[in-house]
């Protein structure tokens, strides 16, 4: 985690120490553009991303519309314990957060509060938003499959069905169930296709496995470089990434695996968001609504997706060469508020399956 100038305290501070430096911070213009619009105020954005594209964003915003924008970035669990302490006293304006499943939890605990806004609704997908209007996909990722090059057909991993298939005995590397990118998928799967076929499907990948699960995506695409495994499922972007690392190891490491978008003759690749929405006890709230609505705008859209290499979820936006070099894919449709209200049951049947 790190902490910009200008920013809030971290979320390890002790809370009276962080509202004494929030107090402090907003007596203090943050001194971002002389040609801004005259000071219209501030909104507080508590951040589960971690991403300088963010801050750009930020800036964008502050220039157009004179509001300062003061971030506190933590993981999401930390953010959801933060709110919950802070509760009616919290200055959080904007909960900015990646995955459906995150989004949901702030949601079910009665952390955000319903957002009015035709700008919003127009412009995102009614999928990729939440039915009461609680909070907003802003950029999309897809979950795909990542192969080993020269020991895998790429055409023999064209499903997510493909990873639990006999003839992967072995060679499946996977983080573990509980990581929220898994369970938003297996969320999905019990949507489309019922939890007994969800539940086979795990036991088919669990069989699978070339260990035991463990590490984070990235961790699962070198695993696959290293020879440890021949196939995975991680976030599309985490290889884009490493493709244009600058460590030359983990530049060779994304060259020698290939990338799928499962699913294109079925329903789509199993996609989710990052996203946000306006905290309960806003105390700026019509800054916070102004904000998420910026995040929809053509030039937000372009760096908000092309920075952390998402795709947009507006449909005019521009992307990068990385993303545009992916090609057009197809998207399964499933509404992600299914990935929230269905992430128990998701947590139940990977148990069941003994994939930890
Ligand atoms: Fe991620």
């Amino acid at each position: 985690m790190s902490v910009r100038p200008g920013f809030l305290a971290p979320i390890a501070a002790p809370l009276t120490a962080v509202l004494a430096a929030f107090a402090l911070a907003a007596c203090q213009p943050a001194g971002t553009s002389a040609t801004a619009p005259a000071d219209a105020g501030v909104v507080n954005v508590y951040s589960a991303r971690h991403y300088d594209a963010d801050a750009e964003v930020f800036k964008a915003f502050t220039k157009a519309t004179g509001i300062r924008v003061q971030t506190i970035e933590a993981q999401g669990d930390q953010l959801i314990e933060r709110l919950k302490a802070e509760a009616d006293a919290s200055p959080a304006d904007v909960i900015l957060t990646v995955d459906a499943g995150n989004l949901w939890r702030l949601k079910d605990q009665g952390l955000l509060k319903p957002v009015r806004s035709s700008v919003l609704d127009a412009a995102i997908p009614a999928n990729l938003r939440d039915p009461d209007s609680q909070w907003y996909g802003f950029s999309k990722r897809a979950r795909v499959i990542v192969y080993a090059k020269g020991r895998i057909d790429p055409a023999s991993v064209a499903t997510y069905d493909s990873l639990a298939a006999p003839q992967l005995k072995g060679r499946v590397c996977m983080r573990t169930s509980t990581s929220v990118y898994n369970l938003s998928l297996m969320a999905a799967r019990i949507e489309r296709y019922g939890a007994g076929a969800a539940l086979t499907w795990a036991k088919g990948v669990t069989a699978n496995f070339a260990r035991d699960p463990q590490g984070n995506d990235i961790e699962q695409i070198k695993a696959v470089a290293a020879g440890l495994c021949d196939a995975t499922l991680v976030n599309h972007y985490y290889l884009i990434r490493m493709q244009a690392s600058a460590d030359p190891a983990e530049r060779a490491a994304a060259e020698r695996v290939g990338l799928v978008f499962p699913d294109q003759a079925g329903p789509g690749a199993h996609v989710n968001v990052s996203g946000a929405g306006v905290a309960k006890y806003a105390p700026n709230e019509a800054n916070a609504v102004k904000l998420l609505e910026f995040l929809v705008s053509a030039q937000a859209q372009g760096d908000f997706a092309k920075l952390n290499e998402e795709f947009p979820v507006v449909a005019n936006a521009e992307v990068g060469p990385e993303l545009k070099a992916l090609g057009a894919f197809k998207e399964d449709d499933t509404p992600l508020a299914v990935y929230g209200e269905r992430q128990a049951e998701a947590q139940k049947l990977y148990d069941e399956a003994g994939w930890r």
